[in-house]
């Protein structure tokens, strides 16, 4: 199997080249994100439970993102690969991750962070704010997504970078040549 992580800060382009990474590889592609969205707006059990901390910026508890999480995969047996977005966020969650995965005979095959500098992702914000309407892309609540990010997502990273499975890609610039760039870490694999 190939199962990919793709990482970054809210902003940083990990929706769209998920996109393409999926029609390319034809993978499973599980964004936790979408998938609470989709509770939230189907009103289900979860959806009212997770709704104000994600309206708020704030990330959800673990247990309730894994228990989700595994739910997502297990629907999806018969997968070449998973394309993990947004996912995992906390170290918790990428140890439950690993132990999964390999429950299931598989692992992270690899980890891709988008590098994309502050400035840059508040524009990419701004900009989507006015396609997509997410409350949570309001500055403030930005702002605490971000602050998230900091203090608890990016330790994911040395994380990662200890099983030697972290490739960085700068996520500023045409969105195909980012392409170009994630694919040909993908194939190197
Ligand atoms: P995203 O679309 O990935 O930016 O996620 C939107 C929001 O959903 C986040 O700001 C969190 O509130 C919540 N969320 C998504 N993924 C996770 C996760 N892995 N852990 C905790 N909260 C999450």
């Amino acid at each position: 199997m190939l199962n990919l992580v793709i990482f970054g800060p809210p902003g940083a382009g990990k929706g769209t080249q998920s996109q393409k990474l999926i029609d390319k590889y034809q993978l499973v592609h599980i964004s936790t994100g979408d998938l609470f969205r989709a509770h939230i707006q189907e009103q289900t059990g979860l959806g009212k439970k997770v709704s104000q901390l994600i309206a708020d910026g704030q990330l959800v508890p673990d247990a309730i993102t894994i228990a989700m999480l595994e739910e997502e995969a297990d629907k999806n047996k018969d997968a070449r690969g998973f394309i993990f977005d947004g996912f995992p966020r906390t170290v918790p969650q990428a140890e439950a991750l690993d132990a999964f995965l390999k429950s299931k005979g598989t692992a992270i095959t690899g980890v891709i962070a988008l590098d994309v500098d502050q400035e840059e992702l508040s524009r990419r914000i701004a900009e989507r704010k006015k396609l997509t309407n997410r409350v949570d892309d309001d500055a403030d609540k930005l702002k605490k997504r971000i602050d998230e990010y900091f203090n608890k997502t990016i330790h994911v990273l040395p994380y990662y970078e200890a099983q030697g499975k972290l490739t960085r890609v700068n996520g500023i610039g045409d969105i195909d040549q980012i392409f170009a760039e994630l694919t040909a870490v993908i194939d190197s694999y």
